[in-house]
C-alpha cells in the first residue's frame, strides 16, 4: 500500500468574499508531487496552509500523520519549505548560511551534516566562497541544502527552477528526483508543464481554488483524446481547405507551405480517413505525423481559459509544430 505523507480534507481559505482555496481534498504519497495552476489559482495558499504558516478557514490536513491545526510544531519538525524568494544571505559564505540553519534546527554534529548536504547539492568546492559570488543556480541549490539539514520527510519547494538556465535546472531536478528515490516526499508548485511532465510522479491542476484533475502525467495525457495530425504534401497548390469539413472528428487547423495541420479526436482513426480524402482530391502525401497530447494540452483543457474552441494560442502551437518539422 502507498504510504501517505499528506492527507488533505476539505481545506478552505477565504479572504473576505474571495474563496482562495475552495474545500480541496487530496492525498500525496512518496515521490514528486506537482501542484500546477495559473497565477492566483491558490497554489501558494495551499502550500502556506500545509506548512502551518497560514490558518485554514475550514478543513484540515495531516502532514507526516500530524494535524496542521492541532500539531503545527510536529508538522514543522518533519517538513522543509523553500519559498520562491531567495532565502540566503549574500554576505555569508555558502557554508555559513547552511550552518546557520543547522544550528536553528538544533541538528546534532552540525558541521558534518553541513558538509554532507553541501556535497549532495554539488557545492562543496564553493562552500567557502561568499554567496554574493554564486550564480542563480548555485543559490537555489544552497537553499535546497539549507532545507535538507534537518532531514525532512516532506520538502515543499515553490517553483524550483524558475529563472535558471538549462544546466542548473537539470541539476536541481537530479537532486529532487534523488531525494524522492530516497523516500522524501517532494511537493512542488510549478508553471513549467514540460518539467511537471518529465519529473513529477503525480500532478494536480488547480484553478479558482479548486482541484480540476489529479493523476500521473501519463494518465492525464491519455485522457486527452485530441491529437494534432500534420500531413506533408507534395502538391500544395491543389489543396482545397473546404474539402475536409465533412470528416467526422477532424478539423482543419491551417496550412503552411507543404504542411497541412488537422485537429483530430483520434490521431489513429484520422489517418485512414484523411488519407482517403486527400487521395480523392488528388493530393500526394509524403508523410503523416501525429503529435501526442502534452501536459500543456492537459493544463489548457483543465483551466477555464481554455474551455471551448481552439484559439490563437493553438494556431501559434500549430506554427511551432510545423516549424519543428522543417
Ligand atoms: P497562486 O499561488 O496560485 O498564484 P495564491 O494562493 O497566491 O495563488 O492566491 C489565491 C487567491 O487568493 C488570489 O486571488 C489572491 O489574490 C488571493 N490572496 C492571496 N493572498 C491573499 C491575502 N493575504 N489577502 C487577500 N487575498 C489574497
Amino acid at each position: 500500500m502507498e504510504e501517505i505523507s499528506i492527507d488533505v480534507f476539505g481545506l478552505t481559505k477565504r479572504y473576505g468574499s474571495l474563496m482562495a482555496v475552495d474545500s480541496v481534498s487530496f492525498r500525496v504519497g512518496t515521490g514528486v508531487f506537482g501542484l500546477l495552476g495559473p497565477n492566483g489559482a491558490g497554489k501558494s495558499t495551499i502550500v502556506l496552509m500545509l506548512t502551518t504558516l497560514l490558518k485554514p478557514t475550514k478543513g484540515t490536513a495531516f502532514v507526516c500523520g500530524y494535524s496542521i491545526i492541532n500539531e503545527p510544531v510536529k508538522v514543522r519538525e518533519c517538513i522543509s519549505y523553500v519559498p520562491q524568494e531567495l532565502a540566503v544571505d549574500d554576505k555569508l559564505t555558502g557554508r555559513e548560511n547552511v550552518l546557520l540553519y543547522a544550528r536553528l534546527y538544533g541538528v546534532s554534529s552540525p558541521k558534518d551534516k553541513v558538509d554532507e548536504v553541501l556535497a549532495l547539492v554539488d557545492l562543496r568546492d564553493r562552500a567557502d566562497s561568499l554567496v554574493s559570488a554564486y550564480s542563480g543556480g548555485m543559490k537555489r541549490r544552497l537553499e535546497l541544502a539549507q532545507a535538507l539539514v534537518h532531514e525532512p520527510r516532506v520538502l515543499f519547494f515553490d517553483e524550483p527552477t524558475v529563472g535558471l538556465d538549462v544546466a542548473s535546472r537539470s541539476r536541481i531536478w537530479e537532486r529532487l528526483r534523488g531525494l524522492a528515490h530516497d523516500g522524501v516526499t517532494v511537493f512542488i508548485t510549478t508553471h513549467n508543464m514540460e518539467e511537471a511532465d518529465e519529473f513529477c510522479d503525480k500532478v494536480a491542476i488547480i484553478d479558482h481554488g479548486a482541484i480540476k484533475v489529479i493523476d500521473t502525467p501519463s494518465n492525464l495525457k491519455s485522457g486527452i483524446s485530441r491529437s494534432v495530425v500534420i500531413v506533408r504534401i507534395t502538391n500544395p497548390d491543389t489543396f482545397i481547405p473546404d474539402a475536409y469539413d465533412h470528416l467526422e472528428g477532424i478539423r482543419l487547423l491551417g496550412s503552411r507551405g507543404q504542411d497541412i495541420c488537422f485537429l483530430a479526436d483520434s490521431g489513429e482513426e484520422a489517418i485512414p480517413l484523411l488519407s482517403e480524402q486527400l487521395r480523392r482530391n488528388g493530393i500526394r502525401v509524403s508523410s503523416f505525423s501525429v503529435n501526442q497530447p502534452t501536459m500543456n494540452d492537459v493544463f489548457l483543457k483543465s483551466i477555464d481559459a481554455a474551455e471551448g474552441e481552439w484559439t490563437g494560442a493553438d494556431s501559434k502551437r500549430f506554427k511551432r509544430l510545423v516549424r519543428r518539422r522543417k
